[in-house]
């Protein structure tokens, strides 16, 4: 006890460790309560190691207290980065909503740049010389894309779901089939969010059978509008029948009411083209005579967060009236961006080619091949005797909740290790000066190169090296 004490009275003071003149320099580039805050937790760290019996010499405590200067300036380093960063996704998830789901083109930042650090048109109209809309900018690419008559955008699909609801159905009946009463991403359930409209939920069929007799029998005075969700992130499968879209368009036709489809992701390009499993198109919703369409911006389609909302255009013009639309509208960022990716669209083969999510989801087991083929090159030098490092077959996944049931062939790096788990080699990955997110499954660790770019497979061989070495 008296030689912890005697320690203790050995560290330095707050007032010392700033008139160090590592740190009198430090405090050219970072603010003064920030060094302090960073100076007194790591004098709080080495009266831990006292306390806890870490060090126990004057000499050990001498030769941390020389490491202080150093140690205040990368812990105040740390404070001032923004703590929201970048990491390398090796999940081989494709859409992974943890990790921002879709990547923005690289192809656009310069348009997103210019529109966002400049004034911009967001809201004038450059013809008449007064205010404008800012959906304006977007409406006629998405017209264009999807073949709809009209268009708006709003934060994100949820929100989109919300207004469509609200608009047309606020205070009425909206029947939907009980197998289609989903929860997506555990915050967004289709009752909930009819709830929070007003529009009243009348749930027809069963879990595993709806027909179109269930939703005519449904329809009655108060009937506002026919709801179609897609099913997107998980399958009924064995003896089931859903509607077809077309039946359902019909029936509203019949009796005049609208028909709502909530399509989730929002696939704008047939990917069985490119050996992926059929997802139905935006532009066959519209083609079928949806009244409208909803979906994501930052799903399958592979830009911004936000809720693109299509459809005929009187039910279009009556949402922007709304004034629920203030509150969910999109800032310049998503117009620029939304707007720069759809023009991509404007030719499919730039679009597979520059937007990341369609580049991902379509690369070649070959070119997987090579990519796992370099990276296990880089890092089998470095690799200690007691991991094992070799290339596997194994599936990637599309997720965001699309294509549940896809599993797409991938090659993935496998560690294992005999001597400790994986999960700190995991861990280790996960705190590297760029994070690396891989995947855990029966004790191996597994880094799929489908998400993962070229220029990331010497950061990944450095931080396997790191987290090797350190577990
Ligand atoms: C993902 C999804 C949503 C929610 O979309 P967000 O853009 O995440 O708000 C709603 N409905 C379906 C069917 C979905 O797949």
């Amino acid at each position: 006890m008296k030689d912890k004490a005697k320690l203790f009275s050995k560290l330095p003071k707050v007032d010392q460790v700033l008139s160090n003149d590592n740190i009198k320099k430090l405090m050219k580039r970072i603010p003064r309560d920030i060094i302090v805050e960073s100076i007194r937790e790591e004098l709080d760290l080495l009266r831990k190691k006292i306390k806890d019996g870490i060090i126990i010499s004057l000499k050990e405590l001498e030769k941390e207290i020389i490491k202080l200067p150093n140690n205040v300036t990368s812990n105040a380093n740390e404070k001032i980065k923004p703590k929201f960063k970048r990491v390398i996704n090796a999940t081989g998830v494709v859409i992974h909503t943890n990790l921002g789901r879709s990547l923005i083109s690289p192809k656009i930042i310069d348009h997103i740049k210019d529109v966002t650090t400049n004034y911009s048109n967001l809201e004038f109209d450059l013809d008449e010389g007064k205010r404008g809309s800012r959906y304006s900018h977007i409406e006629e690419i998405i017209a264009k894309v999807t073949g709809a008559e009209s268009a708006m955008v709003v934060n994100n699909n949820a929100a989109a779901v919300l207004l469509v609801l609200s608009t047309i159905a606020k205070e009425k009946e909206v029947v939907v089939s009980r197998g289609e009463l989903v929860e997506i991403g555990g915050s967004f359930r289709v009752p909930d969010v009819m709830e929070q409209s007003g529009a009243k939920l009348v749930d027809v069929g069963t879990t595993n059978k709806t027909h179109i007799w269930d939703y005519e029998r449904a329809i009655g005075e108060d009937t506002a509008a026919l709801l179609k969700v897609h099913t997107s992130n998980y399958r009924i499968l064995g003896f089931t029948s859903s509607v077809k879209l077309e039946d359902l368009v019909k029936l509203g036709e019949r009796y005049n009411i609208p028909v709502v489809e909530d399509l989730g992701s929002g696939v704008l390009v047939d990917l069985s083209k490119y050996g992926l499993q059929y997802e139905p198109t935006v532009q066959e919703s519209i083609k079928a005579g949806v009244d409208i369409v909803t979906f994501s911006g930052d799903k399958l389609l592979g830009g911004p967060q936000a809720g693109i909302i299509i459809g005929k255009k009187k039910y279009i013009d009556e949402m922007k009236k709304n004034p629920l639309t203030r509150a969910i509208r999109i800032d310049k960022f998503t117009i620029s961006a939304l707007e720069a990716t759809l023009r991509l669209y404007l030719n499919e083969e730039d679009a597979i080619k520059n937007i990341p999510t369609l580049k991902m989801l379509t690369t070649s087991l070959n070119e997987l091949e090579k990519k796992a083929q370099i990276l296990y090159r880089k890092i089998d030098e470095k690799v200690e005797d007691n991991i094992s490092i070799k290339i596997t077959d194994q599936f990637s996944q599309v997720g965001g909740g699309s294509m549940p049931l896809e599993e797409i062939p991938t090659k993935a790096i496998m560690i294992s290790s005999n001597n400790h788990s994986v999960s700190n080699i995991e861990r280790k990955l996960r705190k590297f000066h760029t994070p690396i997110v891989a995947r855990i499954y029966k004790d191996n660790l597994f880094i799929d190169l489908r998400t993962v770019k070229d220029e990331e497979l010497d950061i990944i061989a450095e931080g396997l090296k790191f987290a090797i070495e350190n577990v």
